[in-house]
């Protein structure tokens, strides 16, 4: 059984999740942006029922950024560690606040148009996204687009 775990960066919020990954992609919506402060935001999800949070500081603050969307973060140091699509059995971890993140290698980028035509996410080809999209359901919610999301900001 696999094992994934992390946490913030002051350690205030520490978790665990004992099942197994899918849909590891990129997203560089302005969203994203604006919340990960950084160009990209990288995100893998995981079953919801499977995330235990076991640090000092319990459960992560919520701010909902969209209708259906909330994005969870440590209230003490800020760092963005999830997303949570209301109804949905998936919760998305941020793959930087994993202890290793080398364990996940994202396969897809979400909204590529939006990201600074700066940034060239080589590891990852467009059309693979949209192939991903039409394959899963999880994939399909994760690109949903929230109105607000297309917004510039
Ligand atoms: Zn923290
Ligand atoms: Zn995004």
């Amino acid at each position: 059984m696999s094992e994934y775990s992390g946490g913030c960066l002051c350690g205030n919020i520490r978790y665990k999740i004992t099942e197994e990954p899918i849909f590891p992609h990129f997203c560089s919506c302005r969203m994203c942006q604006r919340w990960s402060g950084s160009a990209v935001a990288a995100w893998v999800d995981f079953p919801r029922a499977s995330l235990i949070f076991e640090g000092s500081g319990g459960e992560p603050a919520l701010y909902r950024t969209c209708e259906t969307t909330q994005r969870g973060f440590c209230p003490v140091c800020g760092s963005g560690i999830c997303a949570l699509d209301d109804g949905s059995e998936y919760v998305s971890i941020t793959v930087g606040t994993l202890d290793d993140p080398n364990q996940i290698v994202p396969e897809a980028q979400s909204f590529p148009e939006f990201a600074p035509s700066w940034l060239k996410v080589e590891s990852v080809v467009y059309e693979k996204a949209e192939a991903n999209s039409k394959k899963t359901t999880t994939a399909k919610l994760a690109r949903k687009v929230c109105k607000l999301e297309r917004r510039k900001y």
